[in-house]
């Protein structure tokens, strides 16, 4: 899209989402690249994920182990598992990243949130990395999934948390605390083995980088839970088997299996024992907002195909011309239009914390830096270093308040659980109205009510987003810690 000249897609969403028609007021160059992206992810939507939806989601009830490959280099060739590395490496992420990220998966997810969650599965499994304690990886990772999609090969990631015996305990302090944590990283020379099972990961099965959460002592989870970059490549790693999922079926959840994986000392990302806050809090307080985005996404796949439904005549009459389905159709707009609220509310305090990271000077200073040196063994060697972690750690302090990143927790998990609760109803709703007659229309919303329950389970159950939120914003009781250098 043209610098000051918007396309019809860029003039629509502005009508419908004001806030960022004043933000365009203040920084033109900014919002129009973030209806650039938008827009990206609303002609991939268009293009390649809704013809495909219905098919894919019939075949992979067939067989859950299926991957389309092709679709994911079309994904690739539109930069879309790019979403969240940095421009200063070649991605997408600027000024907005959460913003442009949060309206591009509400764009993919209107056409299948399935697809929608193959592709973000990627971004939730960098995200470890986008923290200072990720920055050693940034040219080796991250540089290898922007050259993927270049190549027509993209590189997957995926993230890792979920035990078979912890899902909602370790999405929270206090519960993490008391978990009973199956996997455990031991340490040992050079490095730590990790040995037990993650469940539930989504893309798990096609990952080549997995960011892994597991505690170094199990006896203590909450002190000890520590993020590690994960190779499918390193020996004892293995996929074991996928769920036969009801919906989102385009991705699959896998079981990983650890048996004496050795993960060496540099692919701990910051520092032993701040999982909690770095790799999970963190993650969460900007992950959630766009979670809420599948939700708006697959509400307005609702009310798009309800809205075809209800303009075709039968037994004479249309639906639509009657005034009770022209409420309900006013009702669902407005449930979509109160949560996007939301999720921009979310995406533009989000832009403030992250974006500002992104964009900062001192940070484009060191990628201005050839990638030869950076590269060296004596930057990269400082990057591992205690000094050099404690330098990110540092400067992640200087830029961002722990009162911010908290308050952004809240916000996000605000969005999440409203959305996702919002886009439930409205797909309950309308397959109630539509009847049981059978319809291409009615089956996308057959599939969109399969696809928005698991939206209400990922990323921390929405009653856990409801007392996350009550924690941060009534008690006081929950925070993100940034990282504290050892003395
Ligand atoms: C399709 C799919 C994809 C997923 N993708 C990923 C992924 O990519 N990576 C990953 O790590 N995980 C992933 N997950 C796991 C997901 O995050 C967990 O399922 C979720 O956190 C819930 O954990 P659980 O399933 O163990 O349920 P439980 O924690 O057993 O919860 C069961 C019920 O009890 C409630 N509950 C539990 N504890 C409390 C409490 N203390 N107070 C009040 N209520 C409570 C919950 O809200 C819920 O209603 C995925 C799950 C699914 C189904």
């Amino acid at each position: 899209m043209k610098r000051g000249r918007l396309t019809p897609y860029g003039e629509r969403l502005l009508r419908e989402t004001p806030v960022l028609e004043t933000l365009r007021g203040l920084d033109p160059r900014g919002v129009d690249e973030v209806l650039g992206i938008a827009e990206t992810c609303a002609e991939f939507a268009r293009l390649h994920a809704e013809p495909k939806a219905l098919e894919l989601d019939e075949r992979m009830e067939q067989d859950p182990e299926y991957f389309d490959r092709e679709l994911v280099k079309a994904a690739g060739n539109y930069h879309l598992f790019s979403l969240v590395v940095p421009k200063v490496l070649g991605g997408l992420a600027g000024k907005y990243m959460l913003t442009a990220a949060s309206l591009g998966v509400e764009e993919i997810c209107s056409a299948c949130a399935g697809i929608g969650n193959m592709i973000a599965a990627t971004g939730l499994g960098a995200c470890p990395l986008l923290t200072p304690g990720g920055m050693p990886h940034w040219d080796t990772v991250l540089h290898e999934i922007v050259e993927g999609e270049k190549r027509g090969e993209p590189v997957l990631m995926a993230y890792a948390i979920t035990e078979p015996s912890a899902g909602t305990d370790v999405e929270e302090p206090h519960f993490l605390a008391r978990a009973r944590i199956g996997m455990e990283a031991r340490r040992v020379k050079g490095g730590y083995l990790l040995n037990g099972r993650k469940c539930f990961i989504s893309g798990g099965k096609e990952a080549k980088y997995l960011t892994v959460c597991a505690a170094t002592d199990r006896s203590r989870p909450l002190e000890t839970w520590t993020v590690f970059l994960v190779s499918r490549d390193m020996e004892g790693f293995s996929v074991p088997r996928v769920e036969r999922k009801m919906g989102q079926r385009a991705c699959h959840a896998a079981e990983i299996l650890f048996d004496n994986v050795f993960v060496p000392e540099e692919n701990v990302i910051g520092y032993e024992g701040d999982g909690m806050s770095m790799g999970i809090l963190a993650i969460m307080a900007a992950s959630r907002g766009p979670v809420g985005a599948v939700g708006t996404g697959i509400a307005r796949g609702v009310l798009k195909n309800f809205l075809s439904w209800a303009r075709r005549e039968r037994g004479g009459r249309k639906p639509i011309e009657e005034q009770r389905i022209q409420m309900e159709i006013a009702d669902m707009a407005a449930s979509i239009q109160e949560c996007r609220g939301l999720i921009l509310d979310h995406s533009l305090a989000g832009d403030k914390v992250f974006g500002s990271l992104l964009v900062n000077p001192m940070m484009k200073a060191l990628f201005a830096l050839p990638r030869e040196l950076r590269l060296s063994r004596p930057y990269r060697s400082f990057l591992h270093s205690r000094l050099g972690k404690a330098t990110s750690a540092r400067l992640l302090r200087l830029l961002v308040s722990e009162d911010e990143m908290t308050r952004l927790l809240a916000l996000a998990s605000l969005a999440k659980f409203a959305s996702t609760d919002m886009a439930m109803g409205i797909a309950s709703r309308a397959l109630q109205l539509m009847g049981p007659e059978d319809s291409e229309e009615r089956r996308r919303v057959e599939k969109c009510y399969r696809d928005v329950k698991v939206t209400q389970i990922y990323e921390g159950t929405n009653q856990l987003n409801r007392l996350t939120w009550f924690m941060v914003e009534q008690e006081g009781s929950l925070r993100i810690e940034l990282p504290r250098p050892p003395r």
